[in-house]
């Protein structure tokens, strides 16, 4: 095939770190967005090591450093007593290049991607373009879009679903997306308060208990993002409210009750994933191939973990090598996005929100066990550092 075209659908954090990926190795790309610019909503927060280790080579990582907040240590806090188990990344220092958590928006990413995509010459990027549907069969991948409001339709030699949890593609292969809708929802707010002053040793990521709930306060250069989770039952309305939301705040700083909210955001939590990523050449990454609960800031990690390993299979591809080689990427990154994204976030998830006496008895204990055992907590680091699941991949033929 010569000079072959691919599409990608969808300028999120995996379908740009995509696009970047291909166009660095001289693929022509066209990205289709449905939105007339990147999206700056509330989501992703958290960069892992390992995926600013992917990031370091374009510069774009020091970029996203200069943007963020570094956050060496993160824990779970007991309000009440103050008691802590810190978790120290520095330790990790001989595997990464950024043994820290790094606290900054996702849109960073993106819009810094976006502006370096819309000046390379192998990379047409159409916002306000809506990928409807896509059919593939031996001449390439004939899709139907919408562009400026208009009915388009082209054909591709590949087509990269990159569109989002709600994946449109998905939608019109219909193809499943098996899992569990998790029963608690969550809600986070943007908060602008100097919650330092008043919690004593807080840190840049904080899991917070109290005797009946969790919450959880993550730093934001001048900001601080607030979660909670609404009660069994409450609408949604109610639950976002300025009474409920401030009775929240108040909970873990009464000072804060009157503290500017910038921002609200209610979600629910799914844990799905594919049968097959690959569907002859459309190809799926990201959350339009698997879902798993924000505890923990695996998502959008994992979607670019994704990218890295498609770009690294689809380009010997393009360049000729055997097309079963597609086959598997398919088959490491769904083991990863089951075996590791989802066990985690899913441990990480029940952990947080526990709240039986006994039980958080139990899982405290542990707690303490790993923080004060170097080999348990280098373990337990590189798990969270999402470094040992980039590892296992490279093991999976
Ligand atoms: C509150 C919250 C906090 C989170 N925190 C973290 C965190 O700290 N760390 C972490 O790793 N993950 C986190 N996540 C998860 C993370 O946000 C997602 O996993 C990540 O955005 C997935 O990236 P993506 O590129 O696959 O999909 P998306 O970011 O959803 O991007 C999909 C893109 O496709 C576009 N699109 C949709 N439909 C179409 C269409 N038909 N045609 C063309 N374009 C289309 C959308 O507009 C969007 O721009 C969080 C999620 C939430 C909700």
């Amino acid at each position: 095939m010569s000079n072959p075209t691919v599409t990608i659908a969808g300028a999120g954090p995996s379908g740009l770190t995509l696009a970047w990926w291909l166009v660095e190795h001289g693929v022509r790309v066209t990205v289709l967005e449905r939105e007339g610019s990147i999206p700056r909503d509330m989501r992703a927060s958290t960069f892992h090591p390992a995926t600013l280790d992917l990031l370091m080579d374009s510069g774009l990582a020091d970029t996203l450093v200069e943007r963020g907040t570094v956050v060496p240590q993160w824990q779970y806090l007991i309000h009440e007593s103050g008691e802590r188990a810190v978790f120290d990344m520095s330790c990790l220092g001989d595997v990464t290049a950024y043994p820290f958590r790094l606290q900054c928006e996702q849109f960073q990413l993106t819009e810094l991607l976006a502006a370096k995509l819309a000046e390379h010459p192998h990379c047409e990027l159409r916002f306000g373009a809506s990928l409807q549907s896509a059919t593939a069969d031996n001449e390439g991948v004939h899709i139907h879009y919408y562009d400026g409001g208009e009915p388009r339709e082209k054909i591709c030699d590949w087509l990269i679903a990159a569109d989002g949890a709600s994946s449109q593609v998905r939608k019109s292969m219909g193809l499943d997306f098996e899992g569990q809708t998790f029963p608690k929802t969550s809600i986070t707010l943007v908060v602008e308060h100097p919650f330092e002053d008043d919690i004593p040793n807080l840190l840049g990521v904080n899991y917070v208990w109290l005797p009946d709930r969790h919450y959880s306060l993550m730093r934001l250069r001048d900001t601080w993002r607030f979660t909670y989770s609404p009660e069994q039952d409450q609408d949604i309305e109610t639950a976002l409210s300025d009474e409920v939301a401030r009775a929240h705040i108040a909970r873990v700083s009464a000072r804060a009750n009157n503290a500017t909210i910038l921002a609200r955001n209610y979600y629910t939590l799914h844990q799905r994933c594919l049968e097959r990523f690959c569907h002859g050449r459309v190809i799926f990454v990201g959350d339009a191939a698997h879902l798993n609960s924000p505890a923990g800031g695996m998502g959008m990690n994992s979607g670019i973990h994704d990218a890295r390993s498609l770009a690294d299979h689809l380009v010997p591809v393009l360049q000729g090598a055997d097309v079963g080689l597609l086959e598997r990427y398919a088959r490491r990154r769904r083991i990863i996005a089951l075996e590791e994204v989802q066990r985690l976030s899913a441990r990480n998830y029940a952990r947080h929100r526990e709240t039986q006496a006994s039980k958080r008895q139990l899982i405290w204990q542990e707690l303490q066990e790993t923080v004060s055992d170097p080999l348990k907590h280098r373990d337990y680091l590189l798990d969270a550092a999402m470094i040992r699941s980039r590892e296992r991949e490279q093991a999976i033929e």
